[in-house]
């Protein structure tokens, strides 16, 4: 039987600490979806098409790994895709009672047939997160440290867009 996780996020931009937990898990599945989340109560800076064509740029040398958009409960979602596994990455203790919540809902939605792998963040990028990613290039800072170089042009756009559309 084919195991099939799904990597489920908002990806609002996609950083290196996600890119480093894709990279460790794909080896561990036959199949890795990342799952890309529509929340429309979330006030994201790209719209989901952008997210979702942000992540294949950086995936799209893997055939092991599947890009699609979602909406909805996660658990729909996996049952639409024959998967029972969810990753999910740790960073520092403040993620773990949001993720523990999270972990535990799934898995009483979905009877139990639904199970939650976390994976540490590296060393490198347990204080990195799209929010501080978006912080930095409001400023005007580098942000190769940050994330994959193909997709600074979106974000440094993205505040170039924000700018032009601010009001006196
Ligand atoms: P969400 O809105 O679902 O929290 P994110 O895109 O912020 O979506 O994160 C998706 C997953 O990736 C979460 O499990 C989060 O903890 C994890 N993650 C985010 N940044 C990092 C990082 N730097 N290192 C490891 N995991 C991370």
């Amino acid at each position: 039987m084919n195991k099939v996780a799904v990597y489920p996020g908002s990806f609002d931009p996609i950083t290196k600490g996600h890119i480093d937990i894709i990279n460790r898990s794909i080896f561990l599945f036959d199949k890795l979806i990342v799952g890309v989340l529509n929340n429309p109560k979330k006030n994201t800076w790209f719209t989901l098409e952008e997210r979702v064509e942000m992540v294949k740029k950086v995936c799209k040398d893997n055939n092991k790994i599947e890009v699609r958009g979602f909406e909805g409960l996660l658990v729909d979602f996996m049952r639409e895709n024959e998967a029972s596994i969810i990753i999910r990455g740790l960073r520092a203790v403040s993620d773990y009672e949001y993720e523990l919540q999270l972990s535990l809902t799934n898995s009483s939605l979905a009877n139990n047939e639904i199970e939650t792998i976390f994976l540490p963040a590296s060393r490198e990028n347990l204080y990195l997160s799209s929010s501080i990613v978006k912080e930095v290039a409001v400023h005007g800072g580098k942000l190769n440290e940050f994330m994959d170089s193909r997709l600074i042009e979106y974000v440094e756009k993205k505040v170039k867009d924000k700018e032009g559309g601010k009001k006196c």
